[in-house]
């Protein structure tokens, strides 16, 4: 089946470039405040926080849920920014829409789930936002690309797709792998379809983030997402690899992109 798609239409600085930051969980009303200021100083034109988060075992933060809503509300209004936030179930499709969050993500252990993509497709039939799909956490491009499919087919067509990269067992240099081929024959597959890469995810590391954004680059992604936190050590989840915005401008300044993007 082919994708039916709409540009994505998103505000960026470099046309050639979508870069989407903020931090991976919305802790505090003045960590997001303070982060989203920073970012839109340096000319970030949409920020992403995580409300709810799916976290590995039970016991740590969760996000904060509808609380953390408004204060997305809160970054749109002041900096003009654009927010993102990932959803899980139609319920969090549902309170997400309500406070105007204006791009939604999926995360990669609900890409996995085809019950779970189904029943968020069917929450957003009828619903003009633009969704970004993270690949599952297993390398299955069929899953991936089914994934696409349930929430391309309930109406939404501006689609695009995030690599977060793969788990596995072996933890060596990454923390989930690369395994760039996936994303690449996602790329012959759909052409028309962008690609968005997170190196935050896929690195676990500060260090991994410049050289996995260049990577992408040279590769002809249409974009990055990057966790950025004004306080990165004291982040309440993934802490060991997030940067400041300022870090995160350095690195961007460093980011040279393909003459045919
Ligand atoms: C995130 O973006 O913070 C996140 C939880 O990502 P993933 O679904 O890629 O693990
Ligand atoms: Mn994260």
């Amino acid at each position: 089946m082919e994708l039916e798609l709409q540009s994505l239409n998103l505000p960026c600085d470099d046309e050639r470039l979508i870069v989407m930051a903020g931090p991976c969980s919305a802790e505090t009303e003045e960590q997001v405040i303070t982060t989203a200021r920073q970012l839109a100083a340096k000319g970030c034109h949409m920020f992403r926080a995580g409300v709810w988060k799916p976290r590995t075992k039970p016991g740590g933060f969760e996000g904060n849920g509808e609380t953390a809503l408004p204060w997305l509300k809160t970054v749109k209004e002041e900096t003009g920014m654009m927010v993102a936030t990932e959803v899980a179930t139609p319920e969090h499709v549902e309170l997400a829409l309500k406070y105007g969050v204006d791009i939604l993500w999926v995360g990669a252990r609900t890409t996995a789930n085809p019950f779970a993509m189904q029943a968020l497709a069917d929450s957003l039939c009828g619903v003009d936002v633009p969704v970004f799909v993270k690949n599952p956490v297993n390398p299955d491009l069929e899953l991936w690309i089914g994934a696409m499919e349930r929430i391309n087919q309930a109406g939404v067509k501006r689609l695009a797709a995030i690599h977060r990269g793969f788990s596995s067992y072996d933890k060596k240099i990454y923390r989930n792998l690369p395994m760039w081929q996936i994303p690449i024959e996602l790329r012959r597959r759909i052409p028309q379809l962008p690609i968005i890469c997170d190196p935050s995810h896929i690195g676990g590391s500060r260090e991994l983030i410049a050289p996995l954004c260049q990577q992408a680059m040279d590769l002809g992604f249409d974009g990055l997402i990057v966790e950025s936190h004004c306080n990165p050590d004291s982040a309440w989840s993934d802490a060991k690899q997030q940067v400041t915005p300022d870090v995160l401008d350095y690195i961007l300044s460093l980011i040279a992109i393909r003459d045919d993007k």
